[in-house]
């Protein structure tokens, strides 16, 4: 956040962008005065615009926002005045979205399995010229919808598909095409392409920068196999943030890696390198904060679960840093202890073992604030069981993980 002040080349929406936050509320004052019973979403715009500049300023080369990650217009805003401009997007809704907001932004169709109308849509109304892609028929789609090729200025990108790595979720058992069938699709499309390009995707929350450097030497096999020029390379998304437990290494690294893995595979001056991050620009961005409704001893009820922002602590038992709000009554304990999450729903599958570390005398009535929830959060929310109200503020509270010092909670009564 100190860097979003320091800057020197201010734009007029930098300066309207700065002036808005710092007008924002904390989410300890709005509790204390709302003491919302329904779920409330808190997004910290501030600290998804500075996560969006470090990155765009430390990776050497374009940065594309994945937008399935979290689409929230006020999250799109926020990264757009971290200084991105490129967009991955994944269905036409999300394509018409960003073009909405950002009638300059540069739109990539990063789905490789498309609807014709999507393609179509993309193309024509929404000026968007890079489409990727994993097959022969997905490229023949491609051609058809759009009636384009190079000279039209059609870019197709080939998602090559990666032995499984080391992250947490691995997403080539989905899509990607085998290295060999990765070429050929490469000479395939060279004819029709004014952009030709290769990308992978290692897995999201992965905590090794080698996976890119392994993922890039692949992609140097994948282009001497195919024997045509290349101007894109695309490393995809997956950087990690923190989670409780979970310290990955700083960026840096990985950049570093993803540096040497691209100069080393000799590719001529001008080839583009892009990244796709989601997690990493928006999850320090974005908390719930949910109200306790019932405590049997270690199980505390809360209005908030897997069908609402919590789906990656139920099954996929992801921990995320927890704060107990008290704005009135005796101070809570300085003793901590874990307690295990029930949501709202009736199903039993609605339930975050943690364990959660709070005041062992958490009550009926408190609330708790759930952190590093931007990322794959609030967006993924259903309305099962009818439980889908909940209120969206913008606040100024720096990303929680850093705040969650147990001095903070003794503040917080
Ligand atoms: C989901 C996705 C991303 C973003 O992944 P993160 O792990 O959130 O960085 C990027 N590219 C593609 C193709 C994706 O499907």
């Amino acid at each position: 956040m100190t860097q979003l002040r320091s800057r020197t080349a201010v734009s007029p929406l930098r300066r309207r962008f700065d002036a808005d936050l710092r007008a924002l509320p904390v989410v300890d004052d709005l509790v204390a005065v709302e003491r919302p019973e329904e779920p409330m979403h808190c997004l910290r715009p501030a600290a998804i615009a500075a996560a969006a500049r470090d990155f765009v300023t430390g990776f050497p080369g374009d940065v594309l926002y994945a937008v399935k990650c979290n689409p929230e217009p006020a999250v799109l805003r926020a990264v757009w005045a971290g200084g991105v401009r490129h967009f991955d997007c994944a269905s036409a809704a999300e394509v018409a979205l960003v073009r909405s907001l950002f009638p300059e932004a540069a739109i990539h169709f990063m789905h490789p399995v498309k609807s014709r109308g999507a393609i179509r849509e993309a193309w024509q109304r929404h000026g968007v010229q890079d489409f990727v892609l994993d097959s022969a028929d997905e490229l023949a789609k491609i051609l058809a919808e759009t009636g384009a090729g190079a000279a039209e200025g059609l870019g197709l990108v080939v998602r090559l598909a990666l032995p499984k790595g080391e992250a947490v979720y691995d997403l080539s058992g989905k899509f990607g095409a085998a290295p060999e069938d990765a070429a050929a699709l490469l000479r395939a499309a060279r004819p029709h392409a004014a952009r030709l390009g290769l990308s992978f995707h290692v897995g999201s929350q992965c905590l090794d920068p080698l996976a890119w450097r392994r993922a890039l030497a692949l992609v140097g096999e994948v282009i001497r196999a195919a024997g045509v020029a290349v101007e894109i390379v695309d490393v995809g998304g997956g950087f990690p943030v923190a989670y409780p437990e979970v310290e990955p290494p700083a960026l840096g690294a990985f950049f570093a890696e993803i540096e040497a893995g691209f100069e080393a595979l000799g590719l001529p001056e001008g080839t583009r390198l892009w990244a796709e991050p989601g997690r990493a620009l928006v999850a320090g961005g974005g908390s719930v904060v949910v109200q306790v409704q019932l405590r049997r001893d270690g199980a505390l009820y809360v209005n908030d679960g897997v069908y609402g922002a919590l789906s990656d602590a139920g099954a996929p038992g992801f921990s995320f840093p927890v704060r107990l709000i008290r704005p009135e009554g005796p101070a809570p304990s300085g003793t901590l202890r874990g307690f295990e999450l029930f949501g709202p729903t009736c199903d039993s599958a609605d339930r975050m073992k943690g364990p959660f570390l709070l005041p062992e005398d958490v009550r009926e009535g408190d609330w708790i604030e759930i952190g590093q929830l931007g990322a794959y959060g609030a967006c993924l929310r259903t309305g099962f069981n009818g439980f889908d109200r909940a209120r969206l503020v913008e606040v100024r509270d720096r990303p929680m993980l850093e705040a969650a010092a147990p001095a903070d909670l003794a503040q917080a009564a």
